[in-house]
């Protein structure tokens, strides 16, 4: 069943800034009322997702990824590429960065780098996050760091459902309370923690921070890639281009009645948000509903998806050789 969708199980991460928004809103069954994320669909180490049902039910992510490279188009990299997380943020989490590829490989033991971006699934009317730094120096950065003065430093910005934050490796960043996000990321789990509003860790100690490292990576003074949406109305659905980047292109698509969609990458990650439908496939039709999480492998070139619902798709792209998205295929779709 080469052209049949991988379902994945979600693995759930208990963490001191989570809540149940994950069992209220999907459904989930989650091991505590402080869990923070939802690894939807993973091959780290960490955490791996387990096929949930069809050919492959029982194995990991990863070893599809090893004894199967048909099934991902054979995608020219060692690891699967990418990690698709929802973030349950009920208290803020600490401020951080991420190190970039060259930078985690030398000193996290072969890990990716990180790069990430935010779909945000919802919120509370007040809510923030903290994109971004206000340092004109890293002397400067490492002063006001030194001096805690985290007013003037961080970039605090209001956020509502429906937000596309991208998140390129090196920038300052933090999620606030009150905030649920589908997460888009090169697959890596390496965080360096840089204030954590001196908080108690679950053993009662001061989490760890990783202040050297932190400055090293972060780039300064602080640039953001802006991210402009597209939308492209195809028959049935209308898909949103949130990012096409380095390491990954994100979209929506938004199924009103029955949508036929194209392929045209290596594979695709997809994740339900919303509503409930089919999707239809050359190898029979397979229920979807809100809280599913799905790759596409190589061979579905062309499918169709009945219903109302909402899907957060992702495919990886190979660094400095932007690849065309599904949009351009069915812009051409749109066309023709
Ligand atoms: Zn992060």
């Amino acid at each position: 069943m080469k052209k049949a969708p991988i379902f994945l199980a979600p693995l759930f991460q208990e963490r001191i800034w989570g809540g149940s928004e994950l069992k209220k809103q999907y459904g989930y069954n989650i091991p505590s009322g402080q869990t923070g994320e939802c690894w939807a669909i993973s091959a780290h180490p960490n955490g791996p997702s387990v096929v949930r049902e069809g050919d492959y039910i029982g194995k990991t992510l990863g070893e599809l990824w090893d004894e199967h490279p048909e099934l991902f188009g054979h995608f020219n990299s060692e690891k699967f590429p990418l990690l698709t997380k929802i973030l349950d943020a009920n208290d803020d989490l600490s401020i951080q960065v991420h190190p970039n590829d060259e930078f985690a490989n030398e000193f996290e033991n072969g890990e990716f780098g990180k790069t990430e971006c935010w779909y945000i699934l919802d919120c509370d009317e007040d809510a923030t996050m903290i994109f971004g730094h206000r340092a004109q120096s890293k002397e400067e950065f490492m002063d006001m760091i030194n001096e805690g003065h985290w007013g003037d430093l961080l970039q605090r910005i209001k956020i509502k459902p429906g937000d596309f934050f991208y998140v390129p490796s090196g920038t300052i960043h933090a999620l606030c309370k009150g905030t649920l996000v589908l997460e888009t990321q090169q697959s890596s789990d390496t965080t360096y923690r840089v204030y954590d509003y001196d908080r108690l860790g679950q053993d009662g100690k001061l989490r760890d921070l990783h202040i050297e490292k932190a400055v090293e990576v972060t780039t300064v003074p602080h640039t953001a890639t802006k991210v402009e949406p597209t939308l492209d109305k195809v028959t049935g659905a209308v898909v949103t281009t949130f990012v096409e980047e380095d390491y990954f292109s994100v979209y929506k698509w938004d199924v009103q009645e029955e949508a036929e969609l194209t392929q045209a990458e290596s594979f695709t990650l997809a994740s339900v948000i919303e509503g409930s439908g089919t999707l239809i496939t050359i190898e029979g039709e397979f229920p979807l509903q809100k809280g599913d999480h799905f790759i596409l492998p190589a061979e579905v070139e062309t499918f169709k998806i009945n219903g109302s619902l909402s899907i957060i798709a992702s495919h990886p792209n190979h660094k400095g050789s932007k690849r065309l998205g599904m949009v351009e295929t069915t812009r051409q779709m749109a066309n023709s």
